[in-house]
């Protein structure tokens, strides 16, 4: 209850709640917070030249990486598309000597461009050059370079593209951002690889293996999909091929040149891939997709690689570029020997039916604008896009992936056709975004707030239980108004869906980054919590004056946080499994936490599926002191199982086997003490196995190598790490071993795999799934997996 030990209580008692200098609002808000806690200010000088001379990791200085990446080819070939234009028999045509082509700018590009290529491969993510001698020479090369392609109308945008990338490493160098480069890992060869290396094949032989291992890593769905997509590309790409030389047959000689056919053929591309790029992210329509039940029991998901969406997108992103390169290219070289003509063909003052106004050369000129224009996005949008940037700085990825507003407005009027391609996509998104927004308005209560140093746990409800009807394994967003009114955050649900129906509360548990907007979430808290105690309990006084469980408004006058959710995630299907592994590393833990209370606290009780649990959860001993609400939640699941199989409430098949592994572990290390919020509530007393301290002191201390995991397991007496149905291991998890012995003792053939954690990891799992997957002998893996 609220008064339980060191408990804080605040109440919004009149209305307006504490006393608080009014935030700045918006992004500009978070970034005066966060340049304090950088170090601004009044700190000292010495301990500001202390700061200073601190390396950051390499941020603006990978996007700006990527962005050369993306100039090198381009400035050969704009550069060779000077000289073209500049060379062509043509080029005497005004439409085209207006332009200004050069071959002195094409032949600098086309030099620039090699070394642009060389240096990005060898010291691209390793170090902005020459920054111990202050000079950064790489942006102030790449403005060089840029300035001579802004006066030439052929390769002007190459140009501002060079000139924004050079800023972006001068940026880079001001902050004092070093890299170490990317580590290349070889993928492991497995046992079938060296089979296959070893035993020549024939063609038949070969194409069985390969189905058979389609079938076993799950992907037919996926390739039954991918052969739609391609064969619909294809398909329409002739299409369009076979018309446009038609009509360059029709028109004759004077006509527009043979690359204009091919500048079409990825301009229908473009069409047809932009068309689909917004449905894969689209959440609502992936929830609704995801939940669907098929006649006979299963889901859409058994068949159909929804799991895949991010993949997809990215798919799409990159046939998207491709296609844009083509038509780029082509429509470039078509312009060199046809630039009458072509420009005749696009719309014409004279074509249309107003008579002569004056900004009719707008119309002409328009898709020349607007392809620029679409260029520019492609180029922020595809730079901030690599996992090195995202990881690095989550803003450069999520503000220049809103680029693709720029993107979508110019590619409606860049070719009209487009309109009919995209008015379903992008009225399917307009009408997501709008009932986001309206989820996020939706009256949310903050309960409590628990806080062990580094994790957060937010307890809340919504004002109406059907507003939020979740699965487990799902995650939702937050925003802290006061912090920044658009900035949104995911994070997993941690409590399980009977939680809020039978006791009207949701959880999660969030990783602070000092730094970060978690930071900024925990600070704000603590605006509300002027003893600094925790757990803090929150509530209110209702319109009938009535102490209420909760508080909605912060004492800024704004809604502590909104909510938008729930939303599909991978981790969502368990329960279309009998046998599933659940795997977490870290604050990855989070989908399986909720995942594991919802069956052991309400769906076994109802005889729901999964009978068989495998949880594994990696944790550094170091760590181990902030995940206390897991091992008091653990506890908690263990008596409330002891005391539902002696009341005989558990099906006998049911089994969970849970292995803790603590990597890091040094000996001696002492044990943390335990929270009193962590301690083991009254009802629960008798029927516990064991107390939180004891499961916590076994997890700080763990006595048995996981290398021996399979050895140990196979033989309980020599266990000595076992405490209920907890297994602890000290070290890492040989996945190889795990799965062989899972596929060895399985009872079902079908096995679900949900992870969250590092995406390490979810590689390691991955091979895994596939390697110990055999259709020969009935037993399949399939993995769900969440990277965070
Ligand atoms: C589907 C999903 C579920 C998640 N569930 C949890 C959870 O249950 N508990 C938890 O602690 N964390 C979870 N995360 C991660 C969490 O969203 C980020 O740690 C958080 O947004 C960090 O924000 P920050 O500004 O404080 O940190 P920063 O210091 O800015 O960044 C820390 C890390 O978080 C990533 N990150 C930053 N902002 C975002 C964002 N808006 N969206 C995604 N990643 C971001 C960065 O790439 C970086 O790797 C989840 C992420 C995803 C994608």
């Amino acid at each position: 209850g609220p008064t339980r030990g060191q408990a804080a209580h605040t109440e919004d008692a009149d209305g307006h709640g504490l006393p608080l200098p009014r935030a700045r609002r918006g992004a500009a808000g978070v970034s005066l917070r966060r340049r304090r806690v950088l170090g601004g200010g009044a700190a000292a000088p010495a301990e500001r030249e202390r700061k200073k001379r601190v390396d950051l990791p390499l941020a603006y200085g990978a996007w700006g990486h990527y962005m050369a990446k993306i100039c090198g080819p381009w400035y050969f070939f704009f550069g060779l598309a000077n000289i073209v234009w500049a060379t062509s028999p043509a080029s005497s045509e005004e439409e085209l000597s207006r332009t200004n082509p050069s071959v002195l700018i094409g032949l600098l590009m086309m030099a620039a461009s090699p070394i642009m290529i060389l240096v990005e491969h060898k010291w691209g993510m390793v170090v902005p050059l020459m920054k111990e001698y202050k000079i950064p020479v790489r942006g102030i090369a790449y403005i060089g370079v840029g300035v001579p392609a802004l006066f030439s109308l052929c390769s002007f945008i190459a140009g501002v593209c060079a000139i924004l990338c050079g800023l972006v490493n001068l940026f880079a160098v001001l902050r004092g951002e070093v890299g170490k480069g990317i580590r290349k890992t070889e993928k492991a060869k497995t046992a079938a690889d060296d089979f296959e290396d070893a035993v020549p094949l024939t063609v038949v032989q070969r194409l069985a293996v390969w189905w058979k291992h389609q079938r076993e890593a799950d992907q037919v769905g996926q390739l039954v999909v991918l052969t739609l997509y391609v064969v619909g590309n294809i398909w329409y790409g002739i299409d369009t091929l076979v018309v446009y030389f038609d009509l360059l047959a029709f028109v004759g000689a004077g006509g527009p040149s043979y690359w204009a056919p091919f500048a079409k053929l990825g301009g229908a591309l473009l069409n047809l891939n932009c068309s689909m790029l917004l449905l894969p992210i689209a959440r609502g329509l992936l929830q609704v997709l995801n939940r669907q039940r098929l006649p006979g029991g299963s889901t859409l998901s058994t068949y159909l690689p929804l799991r895949k969406n991010i993949a997809f997108h990215k798919m799409l992103a990159k046939v998207v570029g491709c296609a844009a390169t083509l038509h780029i290219v082509c429509h470039w070289f078509n312009f060199a020997f046809a630039p009458k003509v072509t420009l005749d063909i696009f719309p014409n003052p004279g074509n249309l039916p107003f008579g002569s106004k004056p900004w009719y050369g707008a119309v002409r000129y328009a898709p020349w604008v607007t392809g620029a224009l679409i260029t520019l996005a492609m180029f922020m949008i595809f730079s901030a896009a690599p996992k090195e940037v995202k990881q690095a700085k989550y803003e450069l990825f999520w503000n220049n992936h809103h680029f693709f507003i720029l993107f979508y407005v110019n590619l409606l009027f860049h070719g009209p056709v487009f309109l009919y391609w995209s008015i379903l996509p992008i009225s399917l998104y307009v009408v997501e975004r709008c009932f986001r927004v309206r989820r996020g308005m939706r009256e949310v209560f903050v309960l409590s707030v628990k806080w062990i140093d580094p994790v957060l746990c937010l307890t809340w409800k919504p004002k109406y239980k059907e507003h939020f009807q979740f699965v487990e394994g799902q995650y939702l967003y937050l925003c802290c108004p006061y912090l920044a009114s658009d900035e949104w955050h995911p994070f997993t649900i941690s409590s399980a869906r009977g939680d809020l129906d039978l006791d009207d509360y949701v959880t999660v548990h969030i990783r602070v980054y000092p730094k970060g907007w978690t930071g900024g979430l925990k600070n704000y808290l603590e605006l509300m919590n002027p003893t600094g105690a925790y757990p803090l309990y929150l509530s209110h006084i209702d319109d009938a004056g009535r102490h209420q469980p909760g508080k909605s408004v912060g004492p800024d006058g704004n809604q502590i946080i909104k909510v938008d959710g729930p939303h599909a995630a991978p981790a969502m299907h368990y329960d279309e499994y009998n046998t599933v592994m659940l795997v977490g590393a870290g604050i990855g833990l989070t989908p399986s936490a909720s995942i594991i209370r919802a069956i052991l606290r309400h769906k076994w009780r109802k005889g729901f599926k999964p009978e068989i649990i495998h949880f594994y959860w990696i944790v550094r001993q170091s760590e181990i002191e902030s995940f206390q609400w897991f091992v008091q939640l653990l506890a908690e699941l263990q008596a409330q199982l002891a005391r539902d199989r002696a009341a005989n409430n558990v099906p006998d098949a049911n089994y969970i086997e849970m292995n803790i592994y603590v990597t890091r572990a040094e000996d001696g290390y002492p044990t943390p003490p335990l929270r009193e919020s962590a301690e083991l509530a009254e009802e629960y007393r008798p029927f516990a196995p064991f107390t939180p301290r004891q499961l916590l002191e076994a997890m700080v201390h763990p006595v048995v190598k996981s290398k021996l995991q399979v050895q140990v397991q196979s033989d309980p007496t020599l266990a000595s790490n076992r405490i209920g149905d907890i297994w602890i291991w000290n070290g890492r998890p040989d996945w190889d071993s795990i799965f062989a012995q899972v596929a060895r003792m399985r009872v079902h053939p079908d096995i679900g795999v949900c992870f969250c954690g590092a995406y390490v990891i979810g590689k390691d799992l991955s091979e895994c799934c596939v390697k110990h997957s055999d259709v020969g002998r009935d037993v399949k893996f399939k993995l769900f997996k969440e990277n965070f």
